[in-house]
């Protein structure tokens, strides 16, 4: 069974999604971090942003994949260095090149074949697995979104400003949903489910809940 979870960023999807999929013994599949792991090499080479050519070579010529979890860039474990804001606002040019998503929903289509998963992202529902059994989409607040940006940075040892982070993230939702290739949006048989004011494991068990309810109907 496929599972789809997309929305903005700061929505709480992707610790969500994660979990969701551990509790339910399903694979997961971050596709935020692929275009994080091109946006980063792009960045070390110095690719020209404003050259959807050169950004659709350097995807065809990049290897991105996971390890047991792990994002892996070209046969290299990456970490923390793709979840920086830099690299976050870079991301989302990579993400308009319609030839990078090609490649990439590709590799994901191969990737979910024939698995239990959890697809998590910004075309999952729409564009990736149309086909999907269970789609969902999740909102949050602007403030309460660019909160819970601040606090996971913040565990993970970055230091940022919400300001800044507001800011930054106003403009990558703007290239995000108005991109004329896969715009962030939800797919009509998606559920929606606005987060601001759950916890994320409220989240999980509602998510979870229905996932076991579409897993006994199609048994
Ligand atoms: O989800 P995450 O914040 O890691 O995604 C980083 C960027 O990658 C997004 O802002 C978006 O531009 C792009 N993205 C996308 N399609 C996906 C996943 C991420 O366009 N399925």
């Amino acid at each position: 069974m496929i599972v789809t979870i997309d929305g903005p960023a700061g929505t709480g999807k992707s610790t969500v999604a994660r979990r969701l999929a551990k509790e339910l013994n399903f694979d997961f599949l971050d596709t935020g971090a692929m275009y994080r792991m091109l946006a980063l090499k792009a960045l070390r080479q110095g690719t020209d942003f404003d050259s959807s050519d050169a950004l659709a070579e350097l995807a065809e010529q990049t290897s991105v994949d996971f390890e047991e979890g792990v994002p892996m860039l070209d046969g290299e474990p990456v970490g923390r260095e793709i979840r920086t804001s830099e690299v976050s606002r870079a991301a989302s040019f990579v993400a308009r090149i319609p030839e990078v998503r090609q490649i990439l929903v590709e590799w994901q289509r191969n990737y979910a074949d024939g698995r239990d998963i959890v697809c998590e992202g910004r075309d999952q529902g729409t564009v990736a697995f149309p086909i999907a059994e269970c789609k969902f989409f999740l909102t949050a607040s602007p403030d309460e979104r660019a909160r819970r940006r601040l606090s996971d940075l913040e565990d993970q040892g970055i230091s940022a400003n919400y300001d800044d982070l507001l800011q930054e993230q106003i403009e990558r939702d703007e290239r995000d949903l108005n991109r004329p290739v896969s715009p962030l949006k939800a797919a009509e048989d998606a559920m929606t489910i606005d987060t601001t004011e759950l916890s994320v494991v409220d989240v999980i068990e509602q998510l979870r809940g229905i996932v076991q309810q579409r897993m006994s109907q199609s048994a």
